[in-house]
């Protein structure tokens, strides 16, 4: 059951009715069902789901959803074991490509996506999919309780170890002021939380997976800066100690990355730290220069009304 919990953006399936993030359990299934083009080979090896940060690499990748459009065009880059890589270029350049490629949904039609030096072709993908985790855009939440929708991410997991979760993911506080606590149910027949609090819900049901290597798929919609940085906060508890990749939409969120790779229709175009591609003056330097001003002339909500 675990790897069937997946965000439904991540996968690059059409919505259905599915745009509020909310979803029942048969539907999650019956979506599950369609993507059947990734098989396990005999004798697949099982990756390590928990423990010490896998190495991740990305080697000469190329990748088109239909051939006669090539999305990835040799994509290669390494994460050492708990570095933290962002991905960042304009819409439509290829970034969740490489998360859905990590994750297996699709194979490399050239090159090879490695984790721990094997290809991810040679593991399950049960566990494959168990050492990964995924913080995504839109949280896919149940029509169930709060509780229920956290301990997804582990199936038997404690009251203690749930509580524990949602207090590092900064969404315990929020959760117990509610008249029904952990007992209230969420999702289109029940209570509606904002974008900020179910992305909390999601960080919250990653923790407890407890992955080797995590995907944060970053919001493009602009929460307050309050809850930006609550939810930074949480993001930083659940990336320590686990190899990080961070497809980002704000650069502000990517300047601490070991690397950040700069990605323009299917190609890595500048890549470094955010201090080396400021200083080479290129695309990168151009992206945040434009942030900035962006920024500076648009306050946030919280701004003002602080
Ligand atoms: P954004 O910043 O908007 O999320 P992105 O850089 O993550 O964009 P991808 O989602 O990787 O971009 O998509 C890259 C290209 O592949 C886009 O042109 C998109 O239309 C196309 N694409 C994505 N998913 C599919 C799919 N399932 N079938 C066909 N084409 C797809």
């Amino acid at each position: 059951l675990m790897q069937l919990y997946v965000p439904l953006n991540f996968l690059g399936f059409t919505y259905l009715t599915l745009n509020q993030g909310l979803i029942d359990m048969e539907q999650m299934f019956s979506l599950l069902r369609v993507n059947q083009e990734v098989k396990d080979t005999p004798g697949a090896l099982e990756l390590e789901r928990h423990g010490a940060p896998a190495e991740v690499s990305f080697e000469d990748v190329h990748f088109a959803y239909n051939p006669d459009r090539q999305i990835l065009k040799g994509v290669s880059f390494t994460a050492a074991p708990g570095q933290k890589i962002a991905i960042v270029g304009p819409t439509g350049s290829g970034k969740s490509t490489i998360s859905r490629l990590l994750f297996r949904f699709y194979d490399a039609t050239e090159g090879r996506v490695l984790v721990d030096g094997h290809d991810v072709r040679d593991y399950t993908q049960n566990s494959l999919r168990a050492a990964i985790g995924v913080v995504p855009q839109d949280t896919v939440l149940f029509n169930d309780t709060i509780f229920y929708n956290i301990a997804y991410g582990r199936p038997g997991a404690t009251v203690e170890e749930i509580e524990h979760a949602a207090k590092l993911a900064q969404v315990h506080d929020f959760i117990v002021s509610l008249p029904q606590g952990y007992k209230t149910k969420v999702g289109e027949r029940g209570l509606k939380l904002s974008g900020g609090e179910k992305q909390r819900v999601a960080i919250a049901r990653t923790i407890l997976k407890n992955p080797r290597i995590l995907i944060l798929d970053e919001a493009t919609s602009a929460l307050d800066t309050h809850t930006e940085q609550e939810i930074s906060a949480a993001l930083r508890d659940v990336a320590h100690d686990r190899t990080t990749l961070v497809i980002a939409h704000r650069l502000s969120t990517v300047t601490d990355a070991d690397e950040i790779l700069v990605l323009r229709e299917g190609l890595i175009v500048e890549r470094g730290t955010h201090a080396a591609l400021l200083a080479q003056n290129g695309v990168y330097a151009g992206m945040w220069a434009a942030q900035v001003e962006l920024d500076d002339a648009s306050p946030a909500i919280a701004d003002v009304a602080e």
